[in-house]
């Protein structure tokens, strides 16, 4: 192991969550303490330095620090300020292809009257032959080169004139009008604009019809991973003022990305 594979660029620096360092500089100065009460004054002074340097180049030491730290801040009484709201990457991230904001309800009835979605009692749900296409698509996706996505994205979705490709070192981006979208995101979209295809005829509708297709996810486009629930709070691009309520988010553990969050 060398130390480039040590250092994680996407979690230190600019990108560096401070609720995750926080946390993790607590819980390694708990651990410590606990080995120094018990006599063991190398072993702590040895855990203490280590676990610093560790939190220093990696941003955590604690696995899945970013899917419960945030929690555990957002539960303190600590104003937000505290941990630094804007340090994001410093490209601005976008979490859809299409940054055109249309009425829910209007795109829920266009992809229903387009037969893309049906209700079963409270939920809707793809209807199957659209959601086997959408898989197919996002199966084929997931195995492109993140160039060859990139390429795609650009070909396939009107006024993407150029599109470019992005790797943190953790995490695979498609730079679009100048936002990096995660990969997954990317893939899950693109694929959904294919599956809905010419039933939806306005392009905008399309992209926020494929745009809303991410809520029908429960796994990782890209990997397969389970989602998990977590809440965005200043933690690895996520943002809330303090007027505000936490967002309630779906995130792949394993890419570190969020897939969708609720709607309030
Ligand atoms: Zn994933």
């Amino acid at each position: 192991m060398n130390w480039e594979d040590i250092r994680r660029p996407s979690h230190t620096g600019e990108n560096r969550c401070w609720p995750c360092t926080t946390v993790n500089l607590g819980l390694v100065g708990v651990a410590a303490l606990w080995l120094y009460r018990r006599d063991r004054r190398v072993g702590a002074v040895a855990l203490a330095a280590l676990g610093a340097a560790a939190v220093a180049v990696r941003g955590y030491v604690v696995p899945y620090t970013p899917q419960f730290a945030p929690r555990l801040v957002a539960a303190l009484p600590i104003p937000d300020e505290l941990f630094g709201k804007d340090t994001g990457p410093s490209i601005p991230e976008r979490e859809s292809l299409t940054a055109t904001e249309l009425d829910g309800t209007t795109v829920l009835d266009e992809l229903a009257a387009a037969g893309a979605i049906e209700a079963e009692g409270d939920l809707i749900r793809p209807t199957a032959a659209v959601d086997e296409t959408w898989h197919g698509e996002m199966d084929r996706l997931a195995d492109a080169s993140l160039d060859a996505l990139a390429r795609e994205a650009a070909e396939t979705i009107p006024a993407r004139d150029s599109a470019d490709s992005y790797d943190d070192g953790d995490s695979e981006w498609v730079v679009v009008d100048g936002v990096l979208v995660a990969r997954p995101v990317v893939v899950a979209e693109l694929a959904a604009y294919h599956a809905l295809g010419d039933a939806v005829a306005d392009q905008e509708v399309r992209l926020a019809g494929a745009r809303a297709f991410r809520m029908f996810l429960d796994s990782c486009p890209d990997c397969g991973s389970a989602l998990v629930e977590s809440s965005a709070v200043s933690c690895c691009g996520g943002y809330t003022d303090p007027q505000t309520a936490p967002e309630e988010i779906l995130v792949c553990p394993d890419c570190e990305q969020r897939l969708f969050t609720v709607p309030n």
